[in-house]
């Protein structure tokens, strides 16, 4: 079926869908773009302190030498630690500022949290563990627990160093070492250094009027504080029975937390800006004869299959077969059906097969919300893919509640906060108790997130070297930086599915480190040629979405309406997933180490 028959067969006018999306998107744009936001900083400094560990925690300083330190112990440090033991590497030690690994699953807790993409293809090294996921959805404790469970398996509890934060990492050249300083009085040296901080690490808060002059009880969902509310991941937050609730925000992570808030409190307020696009979840047990029958290679034929629809490459049959990838299948039977003229107006068809998705999703909140006016503005009017589609099944109808109230700010978000409550369309309303859903930092400096700088060759720092945009080879090393490597989306083939690309690396990584470990060699620093090269390969393939982003409501995906300023997808690798690995193992197997290279021996 080509576009123009397609438009036909469809119950709704897309220009009128169209009209009405660049209204929406018109009321959100706001001119300080993500200047809007501000750090988790001053006054709220503690937002950032762990709740989950032993405050008075201390230990003896190090000052000793391993050959490989990874920064940061969530997926990234877990794949870089798990590759490198297979490697043969077994002189490594992983920092953490948590106080166990888990990462972004250490930190959220908040109730109701869990993973929307399918745990059989998201949870890391299921064959390697030998764990298979007890539901479809995998809720944040079971996720969290793997990641420990990666940890034992892999022996990477030996030497790890947990809540400590990394404060300097300086290349010492004449030692070829990397020494690396903690808050607690470590000085560390290591010959090579792996770091992964995790894209949204840092939580931000809307620079409101007022934010600083509350008087009840503040956090932020990535550091729930289950002693003030009770409960806990599960739900049942008995010490809100009495309290008054407000919740800003109502992204991915909202609306995971509003039901059990919804349940738990005295009232809710949810202030609104712009509803999220909220599909059903269908979450399932685990089918024991399914998972019996499957044959070695299974997770990562799974994530292929699932990541190839995403990428817009068609496949027999889908396997995941969730909210992910049906739009996708319903773009290729819209262009496989009577009429169809194969590839040629793909994107045409990928809106329609979006209008006619988002319709369905705006159905659904009709069908479930009762009261009509809080229905109409939980209504999503944007394609699903400008923020990050949710899946669940209570959401909605928590709406239904009588203690749980809809503040919709038409896209205008609160005003600001008073002593005793939000401001919102003028009118103030009173809490207890107010909980910023507001999301992490994008976009900002790279150290800034990670949170210590590096300095390389010459001193130079990693912010000075990135000041004008990332710099690397395949998106893990960078030029005046020996022996150190970066897993991370920047210039890099990532995928919906952010572990598949993450252990990629991970295994590249680890071909680097543990050949040049086996031919004793004492720096690795890639050329200028390989540098720019990748540049040129970079730019060759990159794919111009500025369109698709500019027309979106704004948030972290488009840079809060400013695409050039930063958004999260920009700076990928445009041949996409498939191509980018393809390119890793050609790398390794034609030539690898050395090939891009300027190598110093010992
Ligand atoms: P988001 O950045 O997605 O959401 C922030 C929310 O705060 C938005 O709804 C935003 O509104 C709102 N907001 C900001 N300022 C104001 C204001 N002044 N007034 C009212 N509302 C305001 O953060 P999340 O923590 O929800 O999600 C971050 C990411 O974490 C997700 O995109 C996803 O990648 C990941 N995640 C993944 C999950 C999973 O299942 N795997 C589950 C949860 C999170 P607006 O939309 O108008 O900007």
């Amino acid at each position: 079926m080509n576009a123009a028959v397609a438009k036909k067969a469809f119950d709704f006018d897309p220009e009128n869908l169209r009209r009405r999306y660049v209204e929406e998107r018109d009321k959100r744009l706001r001119p300080e773009g993500n200047e809007q936001y501000i750090g988790v900083e001053g006054r709220f400094a503690h937002f950032m302190d762990d709740p989950y560990v032993d405050p008075g925690f201390t230990r003896a300083p190090l000052a000793d030498e391993v050959d490989v330190i990874i920064v940061g112990g969530g997926f990234a440090g877990l794949f870089a630690g798990a590759r490198l033991r297979e490697a043969g590497v077994k002189s490594i030690r992983i920092i953490e500022k948590a106080g166990d690994f888990g990462g972004t699953w250490y930190w959220n807790r908040y109730p109701g949290c869990a993973c929307d993409v399918e745990s059989y293809i998201y949870l890391p090294l299921l064959e390697e563990t030998g764990y298979m996921p007890k539901r479809k959805y995998a809720p944040a404790p079971e996720i969290m627990e793997h990641c420990r469970r990666i940890g034992r398996h892999f022996g990477l509890y030996d030497h790890a160093c947990f809540q400590t934060q990394v404060t300097s990492m300086t290349w010492d050249a004449t030692a070829a070492r990397w020494r690396v300083k903690t808050d607690r009085g470590d000085d560390m040296r290591a010959r090579f250094v792996i770091v992964g901080p995790g894209p949204l690490n840092r939580p931000k808060l809307p620079g409101i009027p007022g934010i600083d002059t509350f008087k009840g009880h503040a956090f932020h969902t990535s550091r729930w504080d289950y002693a003030y509310t009770g409960g806990g991941p599960e739900g049942n937050l008995a010490k809100l029975a009495d309290k008054r609730v407000g919740i800003i925000g109502t992204g991915a992570t909202a609306i995971q937390c509003i039901p059990h808030l919804g349940a738990s409190a005295k009232q809710l307020y949810v202030f609104q800006r712009t509803p999220s696009v909220v599909d059903v979840r269908n979450d399932r047990e685990t089918d024991p004869a399914w998972a019996k029958a499957l044959t070695p290679g299974w997770q990562r034929r799974r994530q292929v299959n699932f990541d190839s629809l995403i990428a817009g490459i068609p496949v027999e049959d889908d396997q995941v077969g969730d909210g992910w990838t049906e739009i996708f299948r319903t773009v290729f039977s819209l262009a496989k059906a009577p009429g169809g003229t194969g590839t040629a107006d793909l994107e045409e068809l990928r809106q329609l097969a979006d209008f006619q998705k988002l319709e369905q999703i705006r159905a659904r909140v009709d069908a479930v919300v009762k009261d009509p006016a809080t229905a109409e503005a939980l209504k999503p009017w944007y394609n699903m893919f400008c923020k990050r589609p949710c899946f669940h099944d209570d959401y909605l109808e928590t709406f239904n509640r009588p203690n749980v109230t809809l503040v919709d700010t038409a896209g205008r978000g609160v005003e600001r906060l008073t002593e005793h409550g939000v401001v919102a369309n003028g009118k103030e309303y009173e809490v207890d108790c107010l909980v910023f859903a507001t999301g992490f930092e994008v976009g900002t400096d790279y150290t800034r997130r990670a949170d210590f700088e590096v300095r390389g060759r010459d001193s130079l720092s990693l912010t000075d070297r990135w000041k004008g945009g990332v710099k690397s080879l395949h998106g893990m090393q960078t030029r005046g930086f020996p022996n150190f490597f970066i897993i991370g989306g920047a210039q890099s083939g990532v995928t919906v599915n952010i572990p598949l690309t993450a252990d990629e690396q991970a295994k590249h990584i680890a071909h680097v480190i543990s050949t040049g470990m086996s031919r004793q060699v004492r720096s690795i620093e890639i050329s200028e040629a390989a540098e720019n090269a990748w540049q040129a390969e970079m730019a060759a393939k990159a794919v111009n979405r500025d369109k698709f982003f500019t027309e979106c409501t704004p948030g972290y995906y488009n840079g809060e309406g400013k695409p050039e300023d930063g958004a999260f997808f920009s700076g990928i690798y445009g041949g996409g997933p498939f191509e980018y690995m393809r390119l890793l193992e050609d790398w390794r197997a034609n030539g690898g180490l050395g090939r891009d290279e300027v190598l110093t021996a010992e």
